[in-house]
């Protein structure tokens, strides 16, 4: 109607534009462009939308056309946000990609490549920005209305603001205010990046009067003498002009920091914080910034430089230690150097601030951190600085290859064995290492990839001349590999010599380690106290009221908690089902290993990294500074303690059970328990020293346990590639999997049934299932899979989706697909 009303822009062109929306459906949406916005349109910005009844979203502008779209009316589009696109054209066509290989929605992709502030929609959650003081008088009126109705009321959706305006698009001042920093998005997480800090001690400079020390000392020595030997053992120890940290004062004067802090208080003593990075700066203990590779690393990089003039993807296996990270960064400082940007990826958890700053180092404010624990705002601000070009480089986990780079010319993927590059929930499901491998395809950018112990796929890979190989075979500086010592649990059972969980093994290396000032490492892949608990009347073992499990006892809660959805209940003390009062725990997690070590060791001071320890915010950053700083002498943790550790005085690591590793029910359980032990074993005696390791087992024999202690990755490798195609799996074979899931078990049972019979119509026995995973209810979802295998080079993987995409949607058209979900997952594993 408008453009009939409208005389002014009668000559114009009628538009349309489709777009993205933030939701799980199969196409994109068209929407009829104002006349006014005619030229503002652009392929990237985003625009305001109405879809459904009357909530309101952002989408992204994916084309523009002429063309009305046929089986429906467009709606007007009803605001753009932005002067210029905030995605770019490569970036669109990768997503286009992920939902193609993943088998997802657009969508599901741009929900998860965009931070929640620039994807806006009516159900989006406010907050005002507290950090950021808001000065009224700078405000518009409608600003002002907001956070006056923020103030009274911590949060407000923007449909809430909407009403609150009484008008229907309100994302163009939220935008301004997000900008102006007034507003955030309303967040649980939110750990931001924090330099280390150290502190530091300092006499009084009043006190440099001799006599006035000579005072003060009677004084002390009077009335608190504690106190004195605190500030004698300063004197003697910043004699040479030494820096005195807190925390080896209170150590070398026996004092608690109590008594430090009295000291303080009084002005005796000064206390002063120092970042970290530029106290290895001053005291030059980190590698000078130009830092001479070694012969073996010179030879290496030179190779990994000539084969990315043919290859576009170089796999380089380098042991722990080895300087594969120096080798990046001449890399990373080559491709900055011809005007390129870079990605350098890395597990979530290897991402601490002891890497973030090694390369802050090097590269100063070029480069960029990326992570999921940072918060929105911050992550909008790597976005925009991405885009506009000042960071050169990113140093992030995952989600970053999400970033709207320009002109990418490296992308480094460390440690890419590492499972956690795969996101599982929600879709995509994706694997970060291989999306960067496609990534570098869209811009034409080389790929490295990183790891101690490749993954089978990428070593084979490299073997078949895929991609490009080099290899480190030694540690810089001729840091000797740990020495790794295997126990018999049975064994040291039998002879009665094991304590608890410690065989006399690990126990002599642990004291050892202790009375030498030396710290342990301990790993046990499993959280809590005891993953069951059992009755010994009537075998009675309490479960999870949403989820086919039983409960994990914690003793820090005292409560028996589901590590799949959440649910807790009181730990009960007597059998609910039978009454007795003969309950007894089976098996064992790190909790437990803390409390046993805690009796056995009682002078040793504990700490515990797991999942429920580093929950809080900066806790996991505290912990590992709590060790660098040897406040603590063993750390108990799961396979948080496994990834990017590297700590000088950790002489000794100790595996509590390698069985549950060894015998996990999966196809890849030898490669992963040989990553894992050989990561783990990596963290010991990494500079100067040579470490320990003690693995403690059932199975002393296990293939896999000898190929750790003889650091043969090639025999792995070989029984591996074998079995893999034996019995038909990647790399020679596809995995598609499917998750299908309802409320109601029986539906579930002929909804599978049916899905893998069409499935078999079209794929034969490539099908297998359904059957019931290994958890076959999770959050009251009953759940079956089914899989699909099939060869990798003899079917066209781009006609099997089609045909996937189009029976799941038929499926979804049939009244028997009613409340059922199917979820597929490419490469699940
Ligand atoms: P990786 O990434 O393979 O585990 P790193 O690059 O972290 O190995 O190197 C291990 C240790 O050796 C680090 O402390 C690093 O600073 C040091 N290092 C490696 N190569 C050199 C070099 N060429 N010059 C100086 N120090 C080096
Ligand atoms: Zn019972
Ligand atoms: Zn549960």
């Amino acid at each position: 109607m408008l453009e009939f009303a409208d005389t002014h822009n009668a000559g114009r062109k009628t538009l349309f534009v489709e777009v993205i929306l933030p939701l799980a459906i199969a196409k994109n949406y068209t929407y009829r462009v104002p006349f006014d916005m005619n030229d503002a349109v652009a392929i990237g910005k985003r625009a305001v939308v109405q879809f459904g009844k009357s909530k309101m979203y952002t989408a992204i502008i994916v084309a523009i056309t002429e063309q009305a779209p046929e089986k429906y009316e467009a709606k007007y589009l009803m605001d753009l946000l932005d002067d210029r696109p905030v995605v770019t054209a490569a970036q669109l066509s990768f997503w286009n990609w992920m939902a193609d290989y993943y088998l997802c929605h657009p969508g599901d992709v741009m929900n998860a490549a965009l931070p929640s502030a620039l994807k806006l929609a009516s159900e989006t959650k406010i907050i005002l920005n507290k950090e950021h003081g808001v000065d009224r008088a700078t405000l518009h009126d409608k600003e002002f209305l907001i956070v006056d109705a923020l103030e009274l009321q911590p949060e407000l959706t923007v449909s809430d603001i909407a009403k609150l305006l009484g008008q229907k698009t309100v994302m163009p001042i939220l935008k301004l205010m997000f900008e102006k920093n007034i507003i955030s998005i309303s967040e649980s997480v939110n750990e931001r990046y924090k330099p280390r800090r150290k502190t530091f001690i300092k006499l009084n400079s009043a006190y440099q009067d001799q006599e006035r020390l000579k005072e003060l000392f009677e004084i002390l020595e009077k009335r608190a003498p504690k106190q004195a030997d605190v500030v004698l053992a300063y004197i003697h120890m910043s004699r040479n002009g030494a820096r005195v940290a807190k925390n080896e004062l209170a150590e070398a004067s026996g004092a608690g920091t109590a008594i430090i802090k009295a000291l303080i208080d009084k002005e005796i003593l000064i206390a002063e914080e120092v970042n970290v990075s530029r106290l290895l700066e001053e005291s030059g203990e980190e590698p000078e910034l130009t830092a001479t590779l070694s012969e073996e690393q010179e030879a290496v990089l030179a190779s990994v430089r000539n084969q990315f003039n043919q290859k576009e993807v170089v796999l380089l296996h380098g042991i722990t230690s080895s300087g594969k990270t120096q080798l990046y960064i001449k890399l990373i400082e080559e491709a900055v150097a011809a005007g390129k940007q870079v990605l350098y990826l890395l597990p979530e958890i290897a991402l601490t601030t002891h890497v973030i700053e090694r390369l802050r180092r090097y590269f100063g404010e070029a480069i960029g951190v990326y992570h999921s624990r940072f918060n929105d705002q911050e992550r909008v601000e790597v976005w925009q600085n991405v885009l506009n070009g000042s960071y050169r480089i990113v140093l992030g986990a995952r989600s970053s290859v999400f970033l709207p780079f320009e002109n990418l010319g490296l992308i480094v993927v460390d440690e890419e064995h590492e499972t956690s590059y795969k996101q599982f929930d929600p879709a995509p499901r994706y694997n970060a290492r291989d999306a960067a491998i496609y990534l570098g395809n869209v811009y034409g950018a080389k790929v490295l990839l990183g790891s101690a112990t490749p993954s089978i796929e990428s070593y084979y890979n490299a073997k078949t001349g895929k991609y490009g190989f080099a290899e480190l075979k030694f540690r810089y500086g001729g840091v000797e590999l740990p020495q790794i010592e295997v126990v018999s649990i049975a064994e040291e059972t039998k002879s009665k010599t094991i304590q608890s969980h410690f065989t006399s093994v690990l126990m002599e290396d642990m004291q050892q380690a202790l009375s030498k000032k030396e710290q342990v490492i301990l790993f046990q892949n499993r959280r809590g106290y005891a993953p069951v608990m059992l009755c010994r009347t009537c075998a009675h073992t309490p479960k999870c009221v949403n989820c086919d499990v039983s409960l994990t006892y914690h003793k820090s809660s005292g409560m028996l908690h589901c590590h799949y959805c959440g649910y807790k209940e009181d730990s009960p003390s007597i059998c609910p089902a039978c009454g007795s009062a003969h309950l007894e725990y089976k098996g064992f997690g790190t909790e437990k290993v803390e409390d046993e070590l805690s009796i056995l060791l009682p002078e040793a001071r504990i700490m515990r990294m797991d999942m429920d320890t580093t929950r809080a915010k900066n806790s996991f950053q505290n912990i590992l500074n709590e060790l660098e700083e040897k406040r603590i002498d063993i750390l108990v943790g799961t396979q948080m303690v496994a990834k990017g550790l590297d700590f000088a005085d950790v002489t000794v690591i100790g595996i509590i059970s390698a069985d549950s590793l060894l015998k996990y029910p999966d196809f890849r359980a030898n490669e992963r328990s040989f990553q894992m032990l050989a990561q783990v074993s990596g963290r010991a005696g990494r500079r100067g020293k040579q470490g320990k390791v003690v693995i403690q087992t059932y199975d002393p024999g296990h293939r896999v346990i000898l190929q750790v202690i003889e650091n043969d990755y090639a025999d792995l490798y070989n029984n591996e590639i074998s079995e893999r195609k034996a019995f038909k799996y990647p790399p020679f074979y596809r995995m598609i999997q499917f998750d299908v899931k309802h409320k109601d078990p029986e539906k579930l049972f002929h909804q599978a049934e049916y899905l893998a019979l069409e499935l078999r119509k079209q794929f034969g026995d490539r099908v297998i299932g359904p059957e019931y995973p290994l958890v076959s209810r999770i959050r009251n979802y009953y759940i079956k899979t089914i899989m699909l295998k099939f060869e990798r080079d003899s079917i066209s993987l781009s006609k099997a989706k089609d045909a996937i995409r189009s029976m799941i949607l038929q499926f979804q058209t049939t009244k028997l697909s009613k409340g059922c979900i199917v979820q597929p997952d490419v490469d699940p594993y």
